[in-house]
Parts: C-alpha cells; sequence; structure tokens
C-alpha cells in the first residue's frame, strides 16, 4: 500500500491471535475434533507452501466454517495482509445448501481473522480473488459474499469472511488476496524479452538479494543513445519494493506470459497494439511508433522488483529479514538491504555523471484502502519547481481514464524520508521529478460516473502503457510520432487543473486540451465461467 501505512493508526501492533504462526500451511488435512482414523474426502486440505504463498493456520469452526490466519511477513510480525493458498478435498454431501429445486451446492465460510490492518477496500466492495484447476484464469469474488467486520471473538479484530461455493470436487481451488505475480514469472517473463534479441532491449544484473536472488536491470533505449560520450536523458522506474503489492508488477510488465507466443508476431508487426494493453515495459519494447520515438529520446532504467525475496516468500511488505525497504533509502546497507543499496548505487552515480540527466524517478506501488491510479510527489520551496512537478500527472490524467489527478498528492512527513520518492527528491536537483505511483488493489471510477470498476489484469497493464506514452506528451513529441503513424486514441477523464506556469526547459508547457475519445476501451467483462 501507500508509503505511509507504516505509520498509520489502522497498523497492527500486535501479532494478532496468531503468536504460534511459524510459517505456511503444508497440505494441512483438517480433521473433525475427535476423529482418528485416515482422512476422507470432505476432510478440507489447505495449502501455501508454493511461491508467494501465505497461510499460517487453519481453525475448524465447523465443516462449513473455518478460522484462516496469515502468516506475518518474515521476521516482522507487524503486517499481515497479503494470502495466498490452495483448498482441495471437496466432498459432493458437504453440499447442503439448496440453491433451487434442482441443484445443491456446498458453502463454506472462510474468516480471515488476523489482518494487521482496519481501513480496508473491502469495506467498499472488495473482493478475494480466486481461480480452480478447471478455470485457471483469477476472478473476483462477487461483493455480495464478502463480510467486513470487526469481531469480538478475535481481539476485536477486523475480520473479512467470504462464503463460497465449492461445485467441482476434483477441483483445487486457490484464492489471493489480489492477482498473484511471482518471481519466477518474472524471470521467465525476462527471459523471453532477452531471446528477441532486440538491439535496444538490455538486462543486467544489479546484484542480488540476501537469498541470493536476482535483482534485474532492464535498460530499453536506442543503441544510438548508449554510444560512448552521448548524453542521455534518464528515466528511472522501479516496483515491487513492497511484494504484496502485485499490481505494479502488471503495470510494468504487459502480456501474460501464457499470450505471448500467440501475439508476439503480431504484437512485432503491428503498430496498432494498444488493443492488447500492454504495461511499461511491452510497449517500449514494441514497434509502436509512439515506443520508436520514446526509445530515441529518452533513455529508460527499469528495476522491476525490488524485493524478490519477500515477493518469493509471499509477504506483504518486507524483505527476508523483516524490513520495509522503502524506509531505509538514507542509509541501505550492502549486507542487510542489498537490493535496495545496489540501485541507490546506480541512481547516485548516474546523478554524478555530467553526460546523464536524471529526468524522472517513478516507483510503483499498490494501494489498499483507495481507488483509482494517483501520485504521490514531494513538496519544494521553490514554488516554480513545484508546479512543474504537477506537470506529468496533469498529463497522465489525461491520457489514463482511471489515473486520478485530484486523489495525487505532495507532502514532505517526516515519516516518509525514508521512502525512494522523497530521498531521491532530496538529493536530485531542479530539473528532476520524483514520484510514487499508487494504483488500488481493487477498482476505479471513471469522472462523471459512479460505479467502481474493479481492476483487472489488464486495466493494470493499461495504466503502465498509458504512463509510457505521457512522457511523448510531456517531451513534446507527437509531432515526431505523427510523421511516421496514425497516434493512438486518447482518452480523457477527470478535467486535470489548468497548468500555468511556462517551462523553462524541454517539457510541454502548453498542451492542448485534449477533446479525445472519453469512452474507454477497457473490457470490465470477465469472459470466463463465473465460480
Ligand atoms: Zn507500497
Amino acid at each position: 500500500m501507500a508509503e505511509g501505512s507504516q505509520s498509520a493508526p489502522e497498523a497492527g501492533n500486535d501479532m494478532g491471535n496468531d503468536d504460534a504462526i511459524g510459517g505456511n500451511v503444508s497440505k494441512y488435512i483438517v480433521l473433525p475434533t475427535g476423529y482418528c482414523g485416515q482422512p476422507k474426502k470432505g476432510h478440507l486440505i489447505f495449502d501455501a507452501c508454493f511461491e508467494s504463498g501465505n497461510l499460517g493456520r487453519v481453525d475448524q469452526v465447523s465443516e462449513f466454517e473455518y478460522d484462516l490466519f496469515i502468516r506475518p511477513d518474515t521476521c516482522n510480525p507487524r503486517f499481515r495482509v497479503w494470502f495466498n493458498f490452495t483448498v482441495e478435498n471437496v466432498k459432493e454431501s458437504q453440499v447442503r445448501e439448496i440453491v433451487d429445486t434442482f441443484r445443491v451446492v456446498l458453502r463454506v465460510i472462510f474468516n480471515i481473522v488476523n489482518f494487521s490492518k482496519t481501513k480496508s477496500l473491502y469495506r467498499d466492495g472488495m473482493a478475494p480473488m480466486v481461480k480452480s484447476t478447471s478455470r485457471p484464469k483469477w476472478q473476483r469474488l462477487p461483493p455480495k459474499n464478502v463480510y467486513y467486520y470487526r469481531c469480538p471473538d478475535h481481539r476485536k479484530n477486523y475480520v473479512m469472511s467470504f462464503a463460497f461455493c465449492f461445485d467441482r470436487e476434483e477441483d483445487i481451488y486457490q484464492f489471493a488476496y489480489c492477482y498473484p505475480y511471482t518471481y519466477t514469472r518474472f524471470q521467465h517473463y525476462l527471459d523471453s524479452l532477452q531471446k528477441r534479441n532486440m538491439d535496444y532491449f538490455f538486462r543486467e544484473q544489479l546484484g542480488q538479494s540476501v537469498q541470493q536472488r536476482k535483482l534485474d536491470l532492464l535498460t530499453i533505449t536506442s543503441p544510438d543513445n548508449l554510444r560512448e560520450g552521448a548524453e542521455q536523458k534518464v528515466v528511472f522506474i522501479t516496483g515491487r519494493v513492497h511484494p504484496g503489492e502485485t499490481p505494479s508488477s502488471f503495470v510494468c510488465q504487459g502480456i501474460p506470459p501464457g499470450h505471448w507466443a500467440a501475439l508476439s508476431s503480431s504484437f512485432q508487426n503491428s503498430p496498432g497494439i494498444h488493443w492488447m494493453s500492454p504495461g511499461i515495459i511491452d510497449f517500449l519494447v514494441s514497434q509502436h511508433p509512439i515506443a520508436c520515438v520514446l526509445r530515441e529520446y529518452l533513455v529508460f532504467k527499469i528495476a522491476p522488483m525490488l524485493n524478490p525475496d519477500g515477493v518469493y516468500l509471499g509477504n506483504y511488505r518486507c524483505s527476508l529479514m523483516g524490513f520495509d525497504l522503502n524506509r531505509h533509502w538514507l542509509d541501505p546497507s550492502p549486507w542487510v538491504h542489498p537490493t535496495l543499496h545496489g540501485v541507490k548505487q546506480l541512481i547516485v552515480q548516474m546523478y554524478n555523471d555530467p553526460k546523464t540527466s536524471l529526468e524522472f524517478y517513478i516507483d510503483i506501488h499498490a494501494h489498499s484502502t483507495m481507488m483509482n491510479g494517483f501520485m504521490y510527489g514531494n513538496i519544494f520551496e521553490d514554488e516554480e519547481r513545484f508546479q512543474r512537478q504537477a506537470i506529468f500527472p496533469k498529463l497522465l490524467c489525461q491520457n489514463a481514464e482511471d489515473f486520478s489527478y485530484s486523489s495525487t498528492s505532495f507532502n514532505r512527513d517526516a515519516v516518509k524520508a525514508g521512502t525512494g520518492r522523497r530521498f531521491l527528491g532530496g538529493l536530485l536537483d531542479h530539473t528532476s521529478y520524483c514520484y510514487t505511483l499508487e494504483v488500488s488493489f481493487y477498482s476505479y471510477i471513471i469522472s462523471g460516473t459512479t460505479a467502481a470498476v474493479p481492476y483487472t489484469e489488464e486495466a493494470y497493464m493499461k495504466l503502465g502503457r498509458n504512463v509510457a506514452r505521457t512522457f511523448l506528451d510531456y517531451y513534446r513529441l507527437n509531432p515526431v510520432v505523427e510523421k511516421v503513424a496514425i497516434p493512438m486514441p486518447r482518452l480523457r477523464k477527470e478535467k486535470s487543473p489548468p497548468y500555468k506556469h511556462p517551462l523553462l526547459r524541454g517539457p510541454a508547457s502548453n498542451y492542448p486540451n485534449s477533446k479525445g475519445d472519453k469512452k474507454s476501451s477497457v473490457n470490465h467483462k470477465d469472459p470466463s465461467t463465473p465460480f
């Protein structure tokens, strides 16, 4: 979530009722009290011993109700939000609720009883994700089956209960807080990019985590910009410093791996790729005219997964050793925070290189209590610099229907001094802008409407593409693109406040108020069979 949640009053300070939780449940079979025989069908089996899995304990209330405990982040019991586990061994005779004359289904209640937060989008209609063996596409449960309330039975913790109908005996069902995105998936994705041998895409290992996982750094730019002595305008993007904030990876990346092979040929040959909703990386490596122009003009440095151990372990906010890495930018240790140390060293080195102009730093997060996409920026004494900083989010608001300028805020809270955005905002000079990009775990509301549209993987990716294309507007490169191709349709959502201060350098100072298409092409309907 937000940079600020560590200090927020809702952050839990006790361990809830889960003092005994040491690790994830491993093929844990729930047997009825007093039952001594061999497990039978219908004795539910819970498992979270897989990558990014998280479930610490299961207490049976009845055959049809279970209390579930999130495993706290490793070495930091304060954070208990992310969950990701499977349930199997469902039995037909557990069916008990008569839905209609001819059809009966099993309805089980799961209570997640030890959240460390009180404020939650569950109050606003968010629902857990589910998929199953026969329906492998993640879906959100119907909100009407989800309840979020303060429970006297669990130290007055907030409890999220959801009712679920197991409808296929042989299926393994998986439940998660949000769309999972693992370290292994990320590595496969980067491998697939490398195999394409693009002369404008470079992957290197900037360092490694405490558990020896890779800290990958991508460089996307025209080879001309990497010639000896070439001057570089750099956009630096990071993601997944908070491991449970999986939307960060969808914004950063793009097409799911399974779709890659089928789409890659047309993807490379067609300029009209916007319908595929690539995220930032997929868009920037594409042959879309905007991407080609951006590569000519800018050097993109992207470290998409700053906390690979936390991602692998199924933590919500911390690293293996229990540190919130986004509080340690001031003085990261090469031993305790090696990935952060590595990326900070590189940024400082680039800052000190006279040939390099580090123009943007954007750190991508997900937010557990707010809707939409929005940004945090810095406060500067210099009014003009402060105003200039507002340009990028205003332009992004023009391009992305899910991005809210009114939710964007600028602050210098002492508690956030150790965040990347705050630290680099203080380090870099007046020509650089540093932001945290937040995107809701749940949904967005389009201006002029009231309905919350739940984010899909594709919608997260689309926000990433819109971030990338906003650099075109910022640097006023639209005329360059128009020479080579028809630009993508523009979207307009919230009316962003007019920009008043003409700029002294580069960026768009007088971009036109777009009157482009209002309607989005986001597909709000999930085509797969509902649970
Ligand atoms: Zn975060």
